[in-house]
């Protein structure tokens, strides 16, 4: 077996490992790298590999850092499968047709730079049109349904308890010549124990070959119950200061999970009588896919439905108004009197959120609600350092509104989480890969896993590095 780290080595974006086994190329995730512009175009354009020749994709879930190179890889003339689970297909048909279109604009922005200098135009990495026929090569598959991909090849899907839909791919394998099986386990990215909407990631007794994901490995999440007590005090304070709070959130997962939050404070008439808005149609489109998938919800939100919510809904209450129309987006500038918005895109770099934001921060009633990480450099970041001034449109605005930043609502698994994690199987693994993280996380990580677990064969890959087991 080989394993080429093509994306997430020593970095948290663009997850992409080509396994080869028994002759047969499968690509585990098709990320899109995310970063400075030109370094992101360069590396999404080419494949470090032949296309064509991929025999299969095992997607692990739905975020854009893991499914967004597929229509490239399309376009480049990859014919084969890409299994993932049914609630997978269904968000990338949302997503991979936003991302699309993000990359139309991205170009026309950059055409319209290019044209000033005399320079011709680039083309998209991917259209619309390209992502709607990728779509066509998405099969679901259910969860812990072993599918055989290829003679001596079987793929099994468990939760990873991330997002709607994310997965733990195992990839069991009959070497030729009379060796041993080998199972692969490559955890895409792993979800946290106990929080709302999701199962628990799934344990696994064994790994021959493990490939982890290391985002927070060197950090400790505080409990995403202290997080949801504050959103509640939060609204409260503002509101009884004729404010408004404003948050940007992710269109995916983070905004349905704030929306469940929400009903569960209104039905405890913990909820100022506020109006709440989720103003961001592809929030409004995934929201309904989670509503197709109850059978990805844990047994709690379950039993909430059934006995607790009286209108049956997580994603809906009274108070709560979605927002897809572009001119109904626009009458909430003029609105007075408290309210809570919630838009996209969750680092405030680009979508109606900046719109938003204009309109609110230079108000000390109102209140910018940060509930993600914010890359560097980012307009979000910026309001959680609280700048005195920023710069929205090419307008500067001062910042007087109150910013609060929460960091329980994480999605992945913290240090212990992924310790804890591991120790579910029965033995180390021979050889485990610490991919998806930062340097120092993916290293300190390592040492964890050597140190206080005996883990031999613990390696950092560097990208592109190739590895023969
Ligand atoms: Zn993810």
């Amino acid at each position: 077996m080989q394993i080429s780290f093509h994306g997430a080595a020593q970095t948290v974006t663009g997850s992409q490992h080509l396994i080869t086994v028994n002759g047969e190329k499968i690509l585990l995730d098709c990320g899109l790298y995310q970063g400075k512009r030109d370094e992101a175009r360069r590396r999404n354009r080419e494949f470090p590999f032949d296309a064509s020749a991929v025999d299969a994709v095992v997607l692990s879930h739905a975020h854009i850092d893991h499914s967004g190179n597929i229509p490239n890889l399309v376009k480049q003339g990859f014919r084969g499968r890409v299994l993932c689970t049914t609630a997978t297909v269904d968000l990338c048909g949302a997503m991979l047709l936003d991302s699309g279109h993000i990359q139309e604009e991205d170009v026309a922005y950059v055409n319209r730079q290019r044209k000033k200098y005399g320079e011709p135009p680039v083309e998209p990495i991917y259209t619309q049109e390209d992502a709607s026929e990728a779509l066509k090569y998405l099969e679901g598959i259910e969860y812990e349904k072993p599918y055989q991909l290829r003679p001596g090849i079987t793929v099994t899907l468990y939760d990873a308890g991330h997002m709607l839909g994310s997965a733990i791919v195992a990839l069991d394998c009959q070497p030729k010549e009379g060796r041993p099986n080998q199972r692969l386990v490559f955890t895409g990215d792993l979800g946290r124990p106990h929080v709302p909407i999701l199962r628990d990631p799934t344990l696994l007794e064994t790994a021959d070959i493990l490939l982890i994901e290391s985002t927070y490995g060197s950090r400790t999440h505080p409990p995403m119950e202290e997080s949801a007590e504050a959103l509640k005090t939060i609204i409260k304070r503002t509101s009884h200061r004729g404010g408004k709070v404003i948050i940007p959130a992710f269109a995916v997962e983070r905004t349905q999970l704030l929306v469940y939050l929400l009903n569960k404070l209104y039905h405890q008439g913990d909820l100022p009588e506020i109006p709440i808005y989720v103003d961001s149609p592809l929030a409004v489109n995934v929201t309904d896919i989670f509503r197709r998938h109850p059978e990805c919800f844990d047994d709690e939100t379950r039993g909430y439905i059934l006995h607790e919510d009286p209108e049956g809904d997580v994603f809906g209450f009274r108070q709560l108004r979605y927002i897809r129309d572009v001119e109904q987006s626009k009458k909430l500038h003029t609105l007075r009197g408290p309210c809570v918005i919630i838009s996209a895109s969750g680092m405030a770099e680009a979508g109606r959120i900046q719109h938003h934001l204009k309109n609110n921060i230079e108000d000390p009633r109102n209140t910018v609600l940060i509930v993600g990480w914010q890359a560097p450099n980012t307009l979000g970041r910026r309001l959680v350092e609280k700048a005195p001034v920023v710069r929205i449109f090419g307008m500067e605005y001062h910042l007087e509104a109150e910013v609060v930043t929460l960091n329980g609502f994480s999605s992945h698994a913290d240090q212990p989480g992924l310790l804890s994690w591991v120790q579910a199987f029965k033995k180390p693994p021979e050889q485990t890969f610490i991919v998806h993280g930062d340097p120092e996380a993916a290293q300190v990580l390592a040492t964890r896993l050597r140190n206080d677990l005996g883990y031999k064969g613990v390696m950092v890959p560097s990208l592109h590095q190739n590895v023969e087991i």
